[in-house]
């Protein structure tokens, strides 16, 4: 009998997997495929992580959480997973970013550097935008190798005791008196506690509760530079833009693949099954190459690479992690809306702090399941 089931082993699970163990509770972690793996939302080498967060002040508090526990993680598993390379955040000084950057940043007193989009292009002269754009320079933000945080968590998790299961699809969990049940297609698992972290998969999991997630396809991109005006090595930092057709983000060149390029606006409403299959969108590809060719002109449209992958969406574009209601020992954590990967690290550490009952540290109000159920005879 272990303590506590974790479904789903990706970002968040294998996290909450390591957070478990460490702690000394029986963990069992089941996975349909074998995280890391390209099936999900938690591959394709890079994601952004940064601290003055234009999407909501609370974030910043679980971001210093986040920033420590990555360098934990590192350390533990000799293993260099972030990147501090930097981020610009560029747009209209009365858009969403840069207002919402600055409004964090004042709040926490965090470290920005404010430019102007001249100011800018002086010190990365491959970099374009409008005269009237604001910029801002978070020295503290950068980049984390996706694939190899997954695998330093699970690595972690099995040191300190972790059952993990690879292969294993549940196919349904129930609540089992106090503790639960879960099922694949041939075994049955008890435990005192559940944490879901499906991630893509968590709509379909947790259907009777009506939680209003969708899923969208979206897509990377890697160019080459015509000549290597983006490189990570002579200091290019990670970008993200707001346009007027959109949010465009970015990683600099680190090797032959050139730079990573993705619109985080946009992308297709999923209605099929989850299967982690992706097809290209040319009109997707268009937008990147307009954008491209406005912003940052030094890249070719010789694509190196292409990747799909899924955000899971909330109304709110916020995340949500809670037990479910009348099921104390079910803890859900899901539509990470896209920009989730950061916080993983903490979402599994808060994931572990819900299903044991230990007081949480951090106000999570805003990220509570009960903001989107109806009461009852609504
Ligand atoms: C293109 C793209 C770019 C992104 N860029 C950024 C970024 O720059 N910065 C950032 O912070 N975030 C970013 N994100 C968001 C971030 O990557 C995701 O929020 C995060 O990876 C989601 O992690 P997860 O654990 O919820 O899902 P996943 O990592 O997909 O894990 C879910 C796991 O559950 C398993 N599972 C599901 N159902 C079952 C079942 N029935 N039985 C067994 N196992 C099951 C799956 O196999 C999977 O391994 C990006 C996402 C995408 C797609």
């Amino acid at each position: 009998m272990h303590d506590v089931i974790v479904l789903g082993l990706g970002g968040v699970g294998s996290a909450a997997a390591f957070a478990l163990a460490k702690r000394g509770h029986r963990v069992l972690g089941l996975d349909q495929y074998s995280p890391p793996h390209n099936r999900g939302s938690s591959h394709g080498e890079t994601r952004i992580i940064r601290k003055s967060y234009f999407e909501h002040p609370g974030y910043v508090p679980l971001l210093c959480r986040a920033y420590d526990l990555w360098r934990e993680l590192e350390s533990r598993s000799s293993t260099r997973l972030f990147h501090p390379t930097g981020l610009l955040e560029i747009g209209p000084p009365d858009g969403i970013v840069i207002p919402g950057v600055l409004r964090s940043a004042a709040k926490f007193e965090l470290p920005i550097e404010q430019l102007t989009m001249k100011e800018a292009i002086y010190r990365y002269p491959a970099l374009r935008g409008d005269d009237f754009w604001s910029v801002i320079l978070e020295k503290d933000a950068g980049y984390l190798n996706v694939e190899a945080c997954v695998q330093a968590h699970l690595t972690c998790a099995k040191e300190f005791g972790a059952e993990l299961v690879m292969e294993q699809k549940v196919v349904g969990w129930e609540a089992d008196g106090s503790g639960i049940l879960v099922r694949t297609p041939d075994q049955i698992y008890r435990a005192d506690r559940l944490i879901l972290t499906a991630g893509p998969w968590a709509g379909e999991l947790l259907s009777e509760f009506r939680i209003p997630l969708h899923v969208l396809h979206k897509h990377l991109y890697w160019y080459e530079s015509n000549n290597g005006s983006y490189r990570e090595a002579d200091g290019f930092p990670c970008f993200f833009y707001e346009t007027q057709a959109g949010y465009f983000y970015g990683f600099p060149e680190r090797d032959a693949l050139g730079l990573k390029i993705a619109r985080h606006s946009g992308g297709e409403k999923v209605d099929a099954e989850i299967d982690g299959v992706h097809q290209r969108n040319p009109e997707d590809q268009s937008a990147v190459e307009t954008f491209l060719g406005a912003n940052l002109p030094d890249v070719s449209r010789r694509m190196t690479r292409w990747s799909g992958c899924y955000y899971t969406m909330t109304p709110d574009e916020n995340f949500i992690i809670d037990t479910l209601p009348n099921l104390p020992q079910v803890t859900m954590v899901a539509g990470l809306s896209g920009h989730g990967f950061k916080f993983t690290c903490v979402l599994g550490e808060l994931a572990a702090d819900l299903a044991t009952n230990k007081r949480l540290s951090t106000d999570l109000s805003f990220l509570r399941l009960s903001r989107f159920l109806k009461p009852p005879n609504d």
